[in-house]
């Protein structure tokens, strides 16, 4: 027997994803799984034997997609985010009944204040939506990161910051967000979405920012149909061949368009200001201006789509002219900036700015319900309730970097410690 005779498939069955790239729900399920770095097999229904080979059947009734055939062969269908990362086994139970520190969100902040708050001995909870590495996790290369001179990928950040989390004992509850916060007694009770309860005595937001939407007509019928917010790298391989459209002037934008150049056919910046300068690192521009299949258009916006079941153009208009024209285009993505996460802080009355942003350090003492119902002054990133902080990008006057992330994280826990020998116990 040659060695080319053995069967090379993996002991374990990857799980399966049937779909189209028009499904919608099939692109967030997609997202997950990659961004958690859980191989998968993608079977478009547009290739019937791809089908058949997985299904016995050529065909799909397309109310059952997207269908998910997890490796113990069970199928999902109409699958959802949840229900995939239940079935393989990545939906756990907290293990305490009460943790020293709840943190909301795994992104660059999140974790480390997971690292710090679990090595320093505090019973700590990170409970993540999505995937851990939270924006930095969808960027191919974060170069401004200190002591990684050529750069360091977002997802492989995260994966080294989570093990380094477990290993100091913090658990990550995946795949469920935060729906409510309520008081209880000087601690907090946060709800996730499946209805699971975790006690803290301290909390954390750290739950970032979600892309901002592009104001065009017809737009959200196209989300995952060829639009999409955010540039996952998932979504590059995809593209191979394609035409694609990046809307944004930041480095998120710059660097998608990078990624995206390496597989795609052409890949268009369409950005609104008269320069790149004033939004995007000199570094990302200049490696913009040497991509032959690169092609970047300032003071253009997007102000209308072509589809049939998916985009097929993009019309944009250009400078001062009144004149709009259709940039044919397989694919376009969002990367706009976004608007805070703080769901939930509603629920314990937590002042924000007018955009949403989490005030923090006693700049809510001026707004209304900024009350401060203690004799101490509240600590720097404590937010209007006592033991409720908040760090990186929700945090209204963070910097939006990843180093200021991880920072303002690190030091949440510095000042958690304070807030639990205010309570006694720490
Ligand atoms: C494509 C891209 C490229 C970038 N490149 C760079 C770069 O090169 N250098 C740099 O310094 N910065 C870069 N940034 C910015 C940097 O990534 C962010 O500033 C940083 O990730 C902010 O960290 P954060 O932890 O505050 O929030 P986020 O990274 O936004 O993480 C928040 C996390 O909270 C989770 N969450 C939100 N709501 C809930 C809820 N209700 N329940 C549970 N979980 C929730 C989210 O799923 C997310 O995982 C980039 C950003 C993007 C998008």
């Amino acid at each position: 027997m040659s060695m080319f005779d053995y069967d090379t498939r993996p002991a374990t069955p990857l799980p399966i994803l049937v779909g189209t790239r028009a499904t919608p729900g099939a692109y967030a399920i997609r997202d997950f799984l990659s961004r958690n770095g859980y191989a998968f097999e993608w079977v478009d229904v547009g290739q019937p034997e791809a089908v058949r080979a997985v299904l016995g059947v050529a065909e799909v009734e397309s109310s059952a997609l997207p269908l998910c055939i997890l490796p113990d062969g069970s199928r999902l269908a109409s699958a959802t985010v949840e229900q995939v990362a239940a079935g393989l086994g990545m939906v756990a139970a907290p293990a305490l009944s009460e943790y020293d520190l709840t943190i909301i969100g795994a992104g660059p902040a999140g974790l480390a204040a997971a690292v710090n708050a679990a090595s320093e001995g505090l019973r700590t909870v990170v409970v993540e939506a999505v995937a851990p590495g939270g924006q930095a996790g969808t960027t191919s290369m974060i170069e401004n990161y200190l002591g990684f001179p050529t750069g360091i990928s977002g997802s492989e950040l995260a994966t080294r910051a989570v093990v380094q989390a477990r290993r100091f004992g913090a658990e990550l509850l995946l795949a469920r967000p935060l729906a409510a916060v309520s008081a209880d007694g000087p601690g907090y009770v946060a709800e996730l979405s499946d209805g699971t309860l975790i006690r803290g005595r301290a909390m954390l937001f750290a739950s970032g920012v979600e892309w901002r939407r592009l104001d065009v007509p017809g737009i959200d019928d196209l989300l995952g149909a060829g639009v999409y917010y955010g540039a996952g790298p998932s979504e590059a391989l995809s593209c191979t061949g394609s035409r694609v459209v990046v809307v944004g002037g930041g480095n998120s934008a710059g660097q998608a368009v990078v990624r995206f150049s390496r597989y795609a056919r052409q890949v268009t910046l369409l950005v609104r200001g008269r320069d790149l300068g004033a939004s995007m690192s000199q570094y990302l521009i200049d490696h913009l201006s040497t991509i032959p299949n690169v092609d970047v258009r300032v003071r253009t916006e997007v102000v209308g789509l072509q589809a049939d079941d998916r985009l097929r153009a993009v019309i944009v208009r250009s400078g001062d002219r009144t004149g709009t024209a259709p940039l044919p285009s397989d694919a376009l993505f969002i990367c706009i900036g976004g608007t805070p996460l703080a769901d939930g802080a509603a629920g314990i009355g937590l002042v924000t700015n007018s955009a949403g942003y989490l005030l923090t350090g006693g700049d809510f003492a001026s707004g209304p319900g900024g009350n401060w119902p203690l004799r101490r002054e509240p600590l720097p990133l404590e937010t209007n309730r006592p033991g409720v902080f908040a760090a990186g990008d929700v945090r209204c006057g963070s910097v939006k970097r990843c180093s200021a992330a991880i920072g303002e994280g690190s030091m949440a826990v510095a000042l958690v410690h304070r807030r639990l020998s205010e309570l006694g116990g720490d």
